[in-house]
């Protein structure tokens, strides 16, 4: 098995703070969804701390 750490070698910016988007223990340095707050990936924080609050909103805002 070789390695695998060039396919994602540079740091992403989240969308969300700007700030570079660190590698999760899994080496995966790719960030979360950042829709639809905005187009792109943001970190893990933006993502627990306003993205997912936001779909979990849009969920019960929806009309069934
Ligand atoms: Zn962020």
């Amino acid at each position: 098995m070789g390695k695998v750490k060039e396919y994602l070698d540079e740091l992403i910016d989240c969308v969300i703070c700007n700030n570079p988007i660190s590698t999760d223990p899994y080496g995966w340095s790719g960030g979360a969804n950042a829709e639809p707050i905005a187009e792109g990936r943001c970190c893990y924080d933006c993502d627990a701390s306003v993205v997912i609050p936001y779909r979990i909103a849009q969920v019960f805002s929806t009309d069934k």
